[in-house]
């Protein structure tokens, strides 16, 4: 059921556009950046992002992929298992900065295995996170460093992101259970 819409696509494209001059800013350009989206929506949403970068500084960023299915046996406990299948991430990350990029955060358990995952393919210099929306009930000690929107959610609530590579709109929409 739908409650709210959070983001049409004029402020899904503003949130980017944001994080794609904090990224900038932070750090001092975008020599050495690697930005890396996890299947499935963030994906587009990293490919968005390295489009405005390169607008913005006239210069290529390196872009790949990560894909980590979460198993959830419950919704609301750390003990759900995420799986790391294939990576595609065309250069040695040894000595970049990566930034990761995914549409919702939630316990922190994506991103810790990505990186981890990130980890076993070389020795980044840092590792940032950029996500569209944070809807709280972290379970783990991860922050993001980029945030289209924070979105406290109650544990009936989810948001339903839509993309127009995926899903043929932009929509972000906060939805009951
Ligand atoms: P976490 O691993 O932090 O618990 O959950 C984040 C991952 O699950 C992200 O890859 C995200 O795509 C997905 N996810 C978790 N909660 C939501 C939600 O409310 N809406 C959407 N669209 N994805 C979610
Ligand atoms: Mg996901």
């Amino acid at each position: 059921k739908t409650k709210k819409k959070l983001l049409d696509s004029d402020g899904i494209r503003r949130a980017l556009t944001r994080i794609s001059h904090e990224i900038i800013e932070k750090n001092e350009g975008l020599d050495d950046i690697v930005i890396v989206g996890i299947r499935t929506r963030g994906v587009p949403l990293a490919k968005r992002i390295s489009s405005k970068l390169e607008e913005i500084e006239g210069e290529k960023v390196s872009t790949g992929i990560l894909d980590i299915t979460l198993y959830r046996d419950d919704l609301t406990t750390i003990a759900n298992q995420p799986i790391v299948h294939q990576t595609e991430i065309p250069i040695d990350i040894t000595d970049k900065k990566v930034v990761l990029v995914d549409d919702v955060l939630y316990t922190g358990r994506t991103v810790r295995s990505a990186l981890d995952a990130l980890m076993d393919l070389g020795r980044p210099r840092n590792i940032q996170l950029a996500i569209l929306v944070d809807r709280g009930h972290r379970e783990l000690p991860i922050r993001a460093d980029f945030v289209g929107k924070n979105l406290p959610t109650s544990n009936q609530e989810v948001i339903s992101v839509n993309l127009q590579e995926v899903d043929g709109e932009d929509a972000v929409v906060l939805k009951e259970q």
